[in-house]
């Protein structure tokens, strides 16, 4: 049987939150975390709804995930999140030591990759799984601001 647990198919999840984060008018970010095929966390960018600007989807995904698991370090745990993580949260991640990051676009301004924010040595990464699609949601929500 093939395996429907796929990068692209945890990564649709990720963007159905961003969808919803859309839909509230925040900027539209979505996460999800998976543990053994299992999603133990699923989160959007709230920073409007909760004046915070560290409501961030991987922050309570993060926070979610270590209260499910009982303990604070995400083993075995994957993030997939529609957009590249800033430094915030890739700092979270770090302290994390998430075994590994799913992310879709890139976000050449704001990224940890262009801000040169480390990530913990045993987290794996992935790039550009889905990037049109949550480039494309990114897009439609500017363009919708701008009206
Ligand atoms: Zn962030």
């Amino acid at each position: 049987m093939e395996n429907i647990f796929t990068d692209e198919y945890f990564m649709k999840k990720a963007l159905q939150e961003a969808e919803m984060a859309f839909d509230k008018g925040e900027i539209p970010v979505g996460a999800i975390i998976v543990v053994n095929n299992t999603i133990i966390a699923r989160s959007h960018n709230l920073t409007e709804m909760l004046h915070d600007v560290t409501a961030h989807a991987e922050m309570q995904s993060i926070t979610a995930a270590a209260n499910f698991l009982g303990g604070k370090y995400l083993k075995d745990c994957t993030l997939y999140v529609t957009l590249e993580p800033c430094q915030m949260c890739a700092g979270a991640l770090y302290w994390s030591q998430i075994t590994k990051i799913v992310f879709g676009a890139r976000d050449e301004q704001r990224g940890f990759m262009v801000m040169g924010t480390k990530l913990h040595p045993k987290t794996a990464v992935v790039s550009g799984v889905m990037a049109n699609e949550a480039a494309d949601l990114m897009k439609r929500f500017f363009i919708s601001r701008r009206k």
